[in-house]
Order: C-alpha cells, then sequence, then structure tokens
C-alpha cells in the first residue's frame, strides 16, 4: 500500500478525525489487483484537511475535496457527504439540482453511512479503517464482489440523473474488472444515455480516456455501444457504424485491439491516435460532401472538412490543443504520404509525426487493401531499406507511376545588378 496513504490516514487518525481508505483501492486489494491510485475520506471538512497539510490544494466546485501532494502521488481526501434535503428552491450554498435531477453541486456533509449511500455502486463503498484495520461494507459490495456484479446503491434511474457519468462508470468497471452490470443497474441506461449531454465537455475527456485507456478499450467499447453510451460520445462516427462488419466497424475495432495490446506489452499509446481513427471516416465523408455538393478541390474540401469535423466533436468531448494538433497533423499527412518522389520520401521520415501518420496509413491499408495496403508496405519496406535499395525503390516507382524524370531546373533569376 501507498506509504503516502499511509501518512495522510495516521495524520487525521492522530488529529482526532475518522480516517477510511474507500473506492477502488479498497475494491480492487480484495479482487487481487493493483490499485491505481488511493482515495481517502475523513470526517474533517476540506478546511480543517487543509489546516492539516501543507502540501494540500482543495479543488472542485460541483464536488469539493482535498488533494494532498506528494512529487507525482496525489492522495484524494474527500470528506463524508450527506443526504440533500428537497428545498423548494433546489438550491443552497452548498446543494443545487437541475430539472434533470442532475447534481450541480454535492457539497452536503454527513456521517460515514450517510457517505456509503451517496457512492455509486456497491463494491465502491468498502473501507478500510486504520484504526482497527477492519473493513466496513455498508452496501454488500463483498457479495457483489463473488457475483461479479456491477450495481448502483439506491435507486438506479434517480442515481443515473444525479449523475449520468456514472453509466458511463458502469460500463467501465464491468468491461476492466470483467464483471457484468446487474439487470436493474442496466435497465435505465439506454433510456438515459442522452442524459450525457449535459456533462460538461472537458469532464467527459477525462472519462474518455479512463475508457478507451485501461487496456480494456474494445471490451469497453462493445459495452458502450450496447447501452447506447456511443452515440452521444461520438455522435458523428454512431451511424457510420450501423452496419454490422462494415470497414468502419472494422477500423474502429482494430484500433482499440492495438491500443489494448501496447497498454498490456507496456509500449506508450497516445490518445491523439485514438481521436483521429474514430474522427477519420466522418472526416472523409465531409470531405466527399464537399466536393460533390460544394464542387471544392480535394484539397480544400480536406481542410474545411477536418475543421468541421474537429468542430463538433469538441461540442461533446473537449480535446485540448495538446492532442489535437497531432490529430491534425495524423490526418494531414495521410495525404503527403502518396507523395514521394525526389527528397520528398526522405524529408517525410524526419517528420516528428510520421511514425503515428505512418501506423495510421497500414491501419487503413490493413482494412482497406488495394492501393493503401500497397503504399503502407511501400512505407515499410522503405524504412528497413539501405541507402541503396531506396534509391532504387524511388528509381521503380518513377517508371511504374510514369512520373517525369526529374524536373529540369528552372533558371532561377539572377538579382539586378545594383545600381
Ligand atoms: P479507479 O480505479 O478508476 O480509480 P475508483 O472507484 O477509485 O476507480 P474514482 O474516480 O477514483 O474511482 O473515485 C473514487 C470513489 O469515489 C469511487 O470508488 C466511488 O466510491 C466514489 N465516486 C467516484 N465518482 C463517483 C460518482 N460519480 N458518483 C458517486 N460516487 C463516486
Ligand atoms: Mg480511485
Amino acid at each position: 500500500m501507498s506509504e503516502n496513504a499511509l501518512k495522510v490516514l495516521y495524520r487525521l487518525h492522530n488529529s482526532g478525525y475518522q480516517a477510511y481508505l474507500v473506492g477502488g483501492c479498497v475494491r480492487d486489494a480484495l479482487l487481487g489487483k493493483e490499485p491505481k491510485d488511493f482515495d481517502v475520506t475523513t470526517d474533517a471538512t476540506p478546511e480543517q484537511i487543509k489546516g492539516l497539510f501543507r502540501n494540500c490544494r482543495l479543488i472542485g466546485r460541483r464536488f469539493r475535496l482535498a488533494h494532498i501532494v506528494f512529487g507525482r502521488e496525489v492522495i484524494e481526501v474527500a470528506t463524508f457527504r450527506g443526504h440533500h434535503e428537497n428545498n423548494d428552491e433546489g438550491e443552497t450554498k452548498v446543494s443545487k439540482q437541475s430539472d434533470h435531477g442532475q447534481l450541480l453541486r454535492d457539497n452536503v456533509f454527513g456521517s460515514i453511512e450517510e457517505d456509503a449511500q451517496r457512492r455509486d455502486f456497491t463494491i465502491n463503498a468498502m473501507y478500510y479503517n486504520i484504526a482497527d484495520y477492519s473493513i466496513s461494507d455498508f452496501a454488500g459490495g463483498m457479495q457483489a464482489i463473488k457475483n461479479k456484479e456491477i450495481t448502483l446503491i439506491g435507486d438506479p434511474e434517480t442515481r443515473y440523473r444525479e449523475d449520468p457519468v456514472r453509466m458511463l462508470r458502469a460500463v467501465r468497471f464491468a468491461a476492466k474488472l470483467d464483471m457484468h452490470i446487474s439487470p436493474q443497474s442496466g435497465e435505465p441506461i439506454k433510456r438515459l444515455a442522452p442524459l450525457m449531454a449535459n456533462i460538461p465537455p472537458a469532464r467527459l475527456f477525462e472519462e474518455i480516456l479512463k475508457l478507451l485507456l485501461s487496456g480494456q478499450g474494445l471490451a469497453t467499447y462493445k459495452l458502450l455501444s450496447e447501452f447506447h453510451l456511443f452515440e452521444p460520445l461520438f455522435p458523428q462516427l454512431a451511424p457510420l457504424l450501423l452496419q454490422p462488419g462494415s470497414r468502419e466497424n472494422q477500423f474502429v475495432e482494430q484500433v482499440l485491439t492495438n491500443t489494448d495490446n501496447r497498454i498490456n506489452t507496456g509500449q506508450r499509446v497516445t490518445p491523439a491516435f485514438i481521436f483521429a481513427a474514430f474522427m477519420w471516416y466522418p472526416l472523409e465523408e465531409r470531405c466527399q460532401q464537399l466536393m460533390v455538393e460544394g464542387g471544392l478541390n480535394h484539397f480544400d474540401a480536406f481542410n474545411l472538412a477536418l475543421n468541421d469535423v474537429m468542430h463538433r466533436q469538441i461540442q461533446r468531448i473537449m480535446i485540448p490543443k495538446r492532442f489535437s494538433t497531432p490529430i491534425r497533423e495524423i490526418w494531414q499527412l495521410q495525404n503527403r504520404l502518396p507523395k514521394r518522389y525526389g527528397r520528398r520520401a526522405y524529408q517525410m521520415l524526419e517528420h516528428p509525426k510520421f511514425r503515428a501518420a505512418y501506423d495510421f496509413l497500414l491501419l487503413r491499408g490493413q482494412i482497406e487493401g488495394g492501393d493503401l495496403l500497397e503504399l503502407a508496405e511501400w512505407w515499410t519496406d522503405f524504412q528497413e531499406a539501405d541507402e541503396e535499395q531506396r534509391k532504387t525503390m524511388l528509381e521503380v516507382l518513377r517508371e511504374k507511376e510514369g512520373a517525369p524524370a526529374r524536373r529540369p531546373r528552372r533558371n532561377r533569376k539572377k538579382p539586378k545588378p545594383k545600381v
């Protein structure tokens, strides 16, 4: 267990507060998995927590909590949450609810028993007590682990309305922990999936990363689709996936399979690649439409479509610049990879995004075959070839494609002599 988490627990305990480990770390430890991070809960208020730790930041508005920062490790400390009184105005300083039943502010404090009722799933409401090393299981989480069942605490519809992200979390835990969603907890999801539109795009970006980069991305994606949760996240791609076995479906599944393999063998992955892939066919379609209906040439249509598709996507999921820039580069390089004459092939190899763009092309080639596959294989060979072989490859290419022999250099105008 994390030493830093222990420090936090003991400091709280020795200062007279209750202190428990809760949530994913207790659940994962009981499942024999290594916990990803450590969440602490206490009866100390955020201000009292701040008073105890110099390395403490208070964060969040909807859900205020403390982050205790130890270099790269952050221990999250939350105060026990209590029930919300149903008052007529529906709004106080600490509690606020929307017309759809969504909790816009969840800062009513309470007891540990109330806190357990406010958590999402039974498997996430187990508390490890530092005072006597016991585990308190208020909602039947132990049994749910035995049954491999994801069960929401309380009335499912109410709890999903309070926070629609719980629907995504249900799917994420089911896929990641190889469990199933209980029938009662699964039933309302398809119906309530459109509520996802009320979640701020920045929060959805964080959730998407957790969903697709868990090492179980393919299984997660299939569950998202099954529960109609994929459509509100990727509204441009979803309609293209209606035909099972289509190239769009194959492409998406292959991207996720490769991502899972990379994660599970400790290789680096970038969300940019997945996002680029999820928007690629919508981009091609939009580009075609702009050429046919708008009479634009391919270059202009592609650039316009690229902006369109990106713009529509970020209405749902905010994509930070550090990812949207590489996404655009991967797309744009797809148009440059076929152009290999002269020095271009060599310049391409030097491009910082060459590797990602080549992987992307290879994937497209594997799905679509034909010229695309041939092009991708050419690049595979070109990378592996030595200098002599590369020259030959470019010669062969020139002959085969009937390209003009080296263009004669234009005579540069001599600068006018100064008078
Ligand atoms: P992970 O392995 O992804 O960290 P986790 O269960 O620890 O899984 P966190 O997002 O770290 O997930 O949240 C910690 C705990 O806080 C959860 O186990 C759950 O008890 C509670 N929690 C988190 N998000 C919600 C939510 N939207 N609604 C209710 N309870 C939540
Ligand atoms: Mg956690």
